[in-house]
């Protein structure tokens, strides 16, 4: 899989002029997230990278070199661990300033039937899909409030709205996310701060293609059948959702015109929650 799909400099959305603002994405370093900070780089934000460590410093110098005019910093972090988010927000802050908008998404998926699903996931899922985005978000709403000015995304999935077979940590932690997302809305609702979620459906990233290699081995099948047949189950549209798309929207949701939404749930997921 190509590591920096879309090589051409990402076109802004328009409406979402974002020129001096400071933005933090986690598990920016590849997938989605990495679209989500092209986006925002695009529409003019200094921009935060992390990532649990593989080749962070590479592609935050991959995209400074994109040509846009903000800056990137970038800082490695293990979102499962509990101080990890005030050290994210400290290299940030050191780095670029104290974060404007907080992108929570940095994830990760175990499949297994809840009769054997292992503790050791649980509690990483639990960790990462979900309590790292209430810390981060708990700490990034005291300077959003002081300026008067936030917004905090959330990339949670069409697992926060329906389940699937052998995904209980995750679709519990999805749910949660949605959860989370709702209360933060209507607690910073007066604060000129908005909290909204992203539900995708598939995206064919590395946390996808395990998926799919998976059905391959479990099947016989070559991969590209593997990845069809994933598609055929679960989404009518039949085609991926891709990180550019959602980066673009994250963007919108970010810009003048998204003042108003908040304590919403979007879904680009190709029908999947319309069955
Ligand atoms: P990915 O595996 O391609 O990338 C995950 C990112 O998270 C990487 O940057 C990685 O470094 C980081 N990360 C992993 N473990 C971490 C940890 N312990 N601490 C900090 N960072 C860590 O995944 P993706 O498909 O781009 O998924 C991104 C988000 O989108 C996740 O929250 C996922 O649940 C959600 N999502 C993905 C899909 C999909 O089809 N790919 C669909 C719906 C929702």
């Amino acid at each position: 899989m190509d590591r920096f799909p879309c090589e051409t400099a990402t076109m802004a959305v328009p409406g979402a002029q974002l020129s001096g603002r400071i933005a933090l994405v986690t598990g920016s370093t590849r997938g989605i997230g990495f679209g989500i900070a092209k986006a925002l780089y695009a529409a003019g934000c200094d921009v935060m990278l992390s990532g649990r460590g593989e080749e962070g410093e590479q592609v935050a110098e991959h995209l400074a070199r994109s040509g846009e005019r903000g800056r990137v910093g970038y800082a490695a972090a293990d979102l499962r661990e509990h101080d990890a988010a005030t050290a994210l927000l400290a290299a940030c802050s050191a780095q670029l300033g104290e974060p404007d908008i907080l992108v929570n998404n940095a994830g990760v998926q175990h499949v297994a039937p809840v009769a054997c699903f292992p503790d050791e996931r649980w509690d990483e899922i639990i960790a990462l899909n979900l309590s790292a985005a209430f810390r981060l978000s708990r700490s990034v709403l005291h300077g959003m409030r002081r300026r008067g000015w936030g917004r905090i995304v959330n990339i949670a999935s069409v697992h926060g709205l329906v389940a699937s077979e052998g995904k209980c940590a995750y679709v519990a932690a999805k749910h949660g996310l949605l959860g989370l997302t709702k209360t933060v809305a209507l607690e910073v609702a007066g604060d000129g701060i908005t909290c909204n979620a992203i539900c995708p459906g598939w995206v064919r990233t590395e946390l996808v293609e395990r998926q799919i290699e998976r059905i391959a081995a479990e099947r016989g099948v070559p991969i590209e059948d593997a990845a069809s047949e994933l598609l055929r189950a679960k989404q009518p549209m039949r085609r991926f959702s891709t990180p550019e798309g959602i980066g673009d929207l994250v963007a919108f949701l970010c810009g003048e015109k998204a003042a108003t939404m908040t304590g919403s749930a979007i879904t680009m997921d190709g029908g999947w929650v319309s069955i």
